[in-house]
């Protein structure tokens, strides 16, 4: 079932562009996420689910350009490495 969870808040993240206010998406996914890791789940190991350290992008929302950065993904490189240490260090 967790996999479904985080599945959808895939998809959500993927259609809050579209959206003339994307934090009506991206708020309650934080508080899904939040909810999710109370419960003793982790979070896949992508970036999109943790605050980047680079360009302050919220839980869900994709990486935006910043002087000085790479961004060849959706996600700050140094974002992804921050959500692969937090799950190595949970795990
Ligand atoms: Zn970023």
């Amino acid at each position: 079932m967790p996999d479904r969870i985080w599945e959808a808040l895939y998809e959500l993240a993927a259609a809050a562009p579209l959206l003339d206010d994307p934090r009506l998406v991206h708020r309650p996914m934080r508080k899904i996420v939040e909810s999710m890791l109370d419960q003793g789940f982790q979070r896949p190991a992508t970036g999109l689910f943790v605050r980047c350290p680079v360009c302050d992008s919220e839980i869900g929302q994709i990486c935006i350009n910043v002087p000085r950065h790479t961004l060849d993904d959706p996600v700050h490189p140094e974002r992804l490495a921050l959500s692969r240490t937090i799950l190595m260090e949970a795990g």
